[in-house]
């Protein structure tokens, strides 16, 4: 992400000189419910509060740093996906988002399907027994043995995504004497990052087949022509931390005027579009998303109308939301350490974890807020930069924030909306030992990844 893609206007530092920041507007003690799970609150204590327990008892039984999710919210956020959509349309969890057993096992309740793109991750899935016709496998580059495994186990879909990829699945579907459900991935020439989209985004990436120039034409023809194939539809995912549908609208039409193109040529109406994920979240105060049932009406009206006006019968359509689902409910608990006043600059205050549990802010610029959650402060805000323990200076997990001007070495703050491609995308820079996810849930908290130990990481080292 671009600096200049950031929706909520320019930061801080973009706008005031160093060290001339204004304070903030709203009360430090505040916890904007925007941003946090839902079932936080601050207590009368001072303290924060997650599911009915005390962060400070939490670190005390959990350690920190560590992952805390709020069960009933992820629910509840699987239920208002299924419940917009309804019954004639397909809501897809992304499970790179973040995916283990316990997941799985809420996902089946409440009636999502599941994307995996990965061995790994299908694994998880059919372990946690998630039936295997409500899975769909992505990926650039499925290997041989995935392809065989997935059309062995019988996943409901397989997105395809290149031609040598059509080929290959319909070859091994085929020598299995099956016929295995696929969509084909294309790319719309559009790019959505926020509130800003391309609509004439080059297709130069990894992902997809292209619909300039007839390429995704070509390749349902040749789809359509492989027996050990049952083309379902076509697949488009246009990027991710969308706020505006803009961009949805334009993925919509294209695809729309492929199925178009398709029924003409091959007398064939696809059943079925999938207009991918990545729904936005709030990661500060100054991020808007839209509720699913909004995101629901406005996808089924653009393609109702695009279809009504190509003269098709409107397809069932699928939807992947990861971020929008995971994202928000969790935070991340860490104890502060060091803190490092730098005159006229900033203050770096230092936690116990870092870039090996956050690496979004290094890799993306991803803005994050944060709070001082174990007691509250009438101190006045200081402007903080929140960084890691690693050796390593691009190692920041909040890069602008403000905190009381009295926190100490021992408090515990909070970044939230941590939920999704933290610990999924977690390291062992350092040999660092990957924190723990702790469900929280009306009063009780389960541990459902523990926290990885120094055995583990020798395990691996075989010597
Ligand atoms: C990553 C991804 C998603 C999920 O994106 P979010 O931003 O988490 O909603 C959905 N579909 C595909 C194909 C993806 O690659």
């Amino acid at each position: 992400m671009s600096r200049s893609a950031h929706p909520a206007g320019p930061r801080h530092a973009d706008v005031y000189p160093e060290g001339h920041y204004t304070a903030p507007a709203a009360d430090l003690n505040l916890l904007d419910e925007k941003v946090w799970a839902r079932s936080v609150r601050r207590d009368d204590d001072g303290v924060v509060s997650v599911g009915g327990l005390a962060v400070t008892r939490l670190a005390e039984e959990f350690g920190t740093p560590a992952y805390f999710l709020d069960e009933s919210d992820f629910r509840a956020r699987c239920r208002a996906w299924a419940d917009a959509f309804g019954p004639d349309a397909d809501v897809f969890y992304a499970g790179k988002a973040f995916l283990s057993r316990a997941v799985v096992r809420w996902l089946r309740e409440e009636g999502l399907n599941l994307d995996v793109c990965s061995g790994g991750e299908l694994t998880t899935a059919l372990d946690a027994g998630m039936p295997a016709e409500r899975i769909a496998y992505h990926g650039n580059n499925k290997s041989v043995e995935e392809i065989e495994r997935a059309v062995r186990v019988g996943v409901g879909r397989i997105v395809l995504d290149s031609f040598q990829e059509i080929v290959r699945v319909a070859h091994i579907a085929q020598s299995m004497g099956k016929r295995q459900r696929v969509q084909i991935r294309v790319t719309v020439g559009v790019e959505a990052h926020t509130h800003e989209f391309i609509a004439t985004a080059h297709e130069d990436q990894k992902f997809g087949i292209a619909l300039a120039d007839g390429q995704a034409a070509e390749a349902v023809r040749r789809a359509l022509r492989l027996d050990g194939l049952e083309l379902i539809g076509i697949h488009s995912h246009i990027g991710s931390q969308i706020f505006d549908m803009a961009g949805f609208e334009v993925s919509a039409r294209r695809v729309v005027q492929l199925l178009a193109e398709v029924r003409d040529e091959h007398g064939v109406e696809l059943p079925e579009i999938d207009l991918g994920g990545g729904l936005g979240i709030a990661y500060t105060s100054e991020d808007d998303p839209s509720e699913p049932h909004h995101i629901a009406k406005a996808l089924n009206e653009i393609v109702s109308r695009e279809c009504e006006s190509a003269g098709l019968a409107t397809p069932r359509i699928s939807v992947e939301p990861g971020r929008a689902i995971v994202g928000p409910t969790a935070f991340t608990l860490y104890e502060v350490g060091t803190i490092k006043p730098l005159e006229g600059l900033r203050t770096y205050v230092s936690v116990d974890g870092g870039m090996s549990d956050n690496i979004r802010t290094a890799l993306y610029d991803a803005e994050y807020s944060v709070a001082l959650v174990s007691r509250t402060s009438d101190a006045a805000p200081m402007l903080v930069r929140v960084v890691g323990k690693h050796c390593e200076s691009g190692d920041i997990v909040v890069r602008d924030a403000f905190l009381p001007a009295d926190l100490a070495p021992g408090d515990l703050i909070a970044v939230p909306a941590t939920g999704a491609y933290c610990r999924s995308m977690a390291s062992n820079y350092n040999h660092s030992l990957r924190p723990p996810v702790v469900a929280v849930n009306d009063g009780e908290a389960r541990v459902i990844v523990r926290r990885e130990t120094e055995e583990d990481l020798l395990r691996l080292d075989v010597g």
